[in-house]
């Protein structure tokens, strides 16, 4: 069998890029990857894949891997490979000495949505545990930290309230600053079937997204809103609910609490259709036929990405979506519901394990003294009842010297996070950067020690996908770098007093389930029975939760929030006249570290920015020149691409290239109630690049 080149053995698990979680049989020949194969049980896939979880494995075997720990004294000196006993004791002490010079506060860490969930809720616990305070984050801070926010608020957890399945019963689907075809190709793939199948689409979207037309599929209508209105527009979707009679008026008295007042706001006329299509650029008719659409639908669904929630006002646009879908009744059946596509594998398990500063594992505030006490108790420590700092405070608190020391687990900020002029001053200023990854990424840059991190063919453990689906992430091969990323958190925080300890990965679940109610029902045993369980999975539901909310909202009641619309900050002016929104593409993932190694880089060698004839036209700016994209905090050099499906006045790139760095020019500004970053709305300048 070896000699014809054949598999001799396969490992069922889930692949690492999007949040729809596909699971794979990895086929290998001794111990090399011959091929991914999409598996035909998978819950969220069903046999189907992308290219980036069939083809775009490679990375794992990279030649740019490291595979030893590294450290240096300073960040110009050249990296020393050493021994994990040294890297392990160096940063340990490092630590301690910082802690005891500038206070315990002083330290912290950050977690990513691609590490699994044993991994985060490892780091969470090192932080709070053996660093002693709240300074932990996670990388959904820049993504959906606004789903989290609205979504408690509301309705009273923060999670997706569908199984993928549920589209299949959908008759209208209402689509919000997503774009599934190109982000989330499998669910985006079942979606379309279903539009074939006769369900209609509406499309909130300032780019014509492929699925406003193509093959077979057509918008019934597009709201192609200017970007930074979306609370405008649902406001106005709602209105048409309130004043035209459509609201599901026993669903509103049985389920819901403050929809009386909720009605009056709403009913004000500065949220008709006609008073917001000057704000949003969208028809008054199309707004109304839009809103009475998606109200008389048997079933009516929202489906929606990070163009609602990068926003100044994305928290509040969360709750604007869960208030349209209550006054309409579409929630707790088949077929309806508030749906967060999440970006990366693991958005919902990083935030689910506890690693915002302000909650413990299952979303329970650190205020709470008995959800503390649950976990004092079995840590031996006491856990501060105060938040700690998010990602852009530890960034500010930097500069300002309060902040000395950060961990950085499996993220490379200095790509991923806006402004990066302001991101690498932090960094540069820090005492001590730890980066814990699988390549030298641009925030290692800035580093004083490399500790190697695993591929998730290297991973033992779970993720959860954004049906809330914990699905196991099984090692087809031993970890290159000799231990596995729990491990090493696990000695960092002995090696630092607290003795931290898990004989493998499926005890760390065991202790999850011990401490998170949600969770109470799952283990690595029972996930290898039944393949994969959708939370809340306890005694109150032995089988998962497919659907939530279905007899009453985890909070009770559904709570209507008054959403009022404040216009962001950032205006285009006469220096900046355009607006860059920004986004991804099929073929790469995220800043791009794992896709730029695999053959799917022949696809999309380079960022390129997107922008309408007429604005090209207008500058002398031909299809494929390379142009100078500039905001008020920084500017870079691309390519253009003339592309009619952007409105006049907007341009669009990606993120996935260093070489480009579009986050040089995003800036500042960021969600209200999360500091969720404004990734969608930057004023900017394009000019020719004139040679030199
Ligand atoms: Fe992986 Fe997402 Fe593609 Fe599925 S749709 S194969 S989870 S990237």
């Amino acid at each position: 069998v070896v000699e014809l080149g054949m598999p001799t053995r396969s490992v069922i698990t889930t692949c690492a890029y999007c949040g729809v979680g596909c699971s794979f049989k990895a086929e290998l020949r001794g111990d090399e990857v011959v091929r991914m194969v999409p598996y035909k049980d998978g819950g969220a896939n069903e046999g189907h894949s992308c290219v980036k979880g069939r083809f775009a494995f490679g990375y794992a075997s990279h030649p740019d891997r490291k595979l030893k720990p590294m450290l240096r004294e300073r960040i110009t000196d050249p990296w020393r490979e050493v021994e994990w006993e040294e890297a392990i004791g160096y940063t340990a002490r490092r630590l301690l000495e910082i802690q005891a010079a500038h206070g315990t506060g002083a330290i912290g860490g950050i977690t990513s949505s691609r590490c699994t969930n044993e991994e985060v809720y490892a780091v969470q616990k090192m932080v709070r545990a053996a660093f002693g305070n709240n300074n932990v984050d996670t990388c959904a801070r820049v993504c959906h930290s606004p789903t989290g926010y609205g979504l408690k608020q509301t309705y009273g957890t923060s999670a997706g309230t569908q199984d993928f399945k549920s589209v299949d019963q959908a008759d209208v689907i209402l689509l919000i600053g997503a774009n599934p075809t190109d982000a989330h190709p499998v669910f985006g793939s079942r979606m379309k079937r279903r539009l074939r199948a006769g369900a209609r689409l509406i499309v909130a979207d300032p780019r014509r997204i492929d699925l406003v037309r193509s093959p077979h599929v057509e918008a019934a209508h597009h709201l192609q809103l200017a970007p930074g209105t979306n609370v405008a527009l649902v406001n106005a979707l709602a209105h048409v609910v309130v004043t035209e009679g459509l609201v599901d008026r026993e669903f509103v008295n049985d389920r819901c609490e403050d929809f009386e007042t909720w009605e009056r706001f709403i009913a004000q006329p500065q949220h008709s259709p006609e008073a917001v299509a000057d704000i949003t650029g969208v028809p008054a008719e199309e707004l109304r036929a839009a809103a009475r659409l998606y109200a008389t639908a048997p079933n009516a669904a929202i489906y929606y990405g990070l163009g609602v929630t990068e926003h100044s006002q994305g928290s509040t646009m969360v709750m604007g979506m869960a208030n349209l879908a209550m006054a309409t009744g579409n929630i707790g059946r088949q077929g309806v519901g508030v749906n967060p596509l999440r970006g990366q594998n693991n958005v919902q398990g990083s935030c689910d394990m506890g690693s915002f500063p302000h909650e413990l594992p299952g979303y329970r505030h650190v205020s709470d003294d008995a959800v503390r006490s649950v976990f004092e108790t079995l840590w031996g420590r006491t856990i501060l009842a105060e938040p700690g700092l998010r990602i852009p405070n530890m960034f500010d608190s930097a500069l300002d010297g309060s902040f000395r020391a950060l961990f950085v687990h499996g993220e490379d900020i200095a790509q991923s996070d806006p402004n990066t002029r302001h991101v690498t001053a932090a960094l540069s200023s820090l005492d001590l950067l730890v980066v814990q990854d699988l390549f030298l990424n641009e925030t290692s840059k800035f580093a004083h020690v490399f500790l190697p991190g695993t591929s998730f063919l290297e991973k033992d453990g779970t993720f959860t996908n954004a049906e809330r689906r914990i699905n196991r992430v099984r090692p087809v091969m031993a970890p290159r770098t000799g231990k596995h990323e729990w491990e090493i958190v696990c000695e960092l925080a002995q090696a630092m007093g607290y003795p931290m300890k898990w004989d493998d990965a499926a005890q760390i679940m065991d202790e999850i389930a011990l401490t998170t109610p949600t969770f109470a029902g799952v283990s690595f045993a029972r996930l290898d029975r039944v393949g994969s369980v959708q939370w809340p999975c306890n005694d109150a539901a032995p089988e998962g939760t497919p659907i939530m909310h279905v007899d009453g909202f985890v909070r009770g009641k559904g709570r209507f929030v008054e959403t009022v619309y404040v216009p962001t900050e950032e205006r285009s002016t006469r220096r900046f006249p355009l607006i860059l929104t920004t986004g991804r593409i099929l073929s790469q993932y995220n800043v791009g570290a794992q896709t730029r190694r695999t053959g799917n880089v022949a696809w999309h060698p380079e960022d390129v920015l997107e922008l309408h004839p007429h604005d090209a036209e207008v500058r002398g700016i031909r299809d494929g020149d390379t142009v100078v994209l500039a905001s008020r905090v920084g500017e870079t050099s691309l390519r253009a691409r003339i592309d009619d499906r952007m409105p006049v006045g907007v341009v669009y790139t990606t993120f996935h290239h260093p070489a480009t760095g579009a986050n040089v020019v995003t800036t500042e500004n960021s969600d209200w109630a999360t500091n969720c970053p404004e990734y969608k709305v930057t004023a900017v300048q394009v000019t020719l690049k004139q040679p030199v």
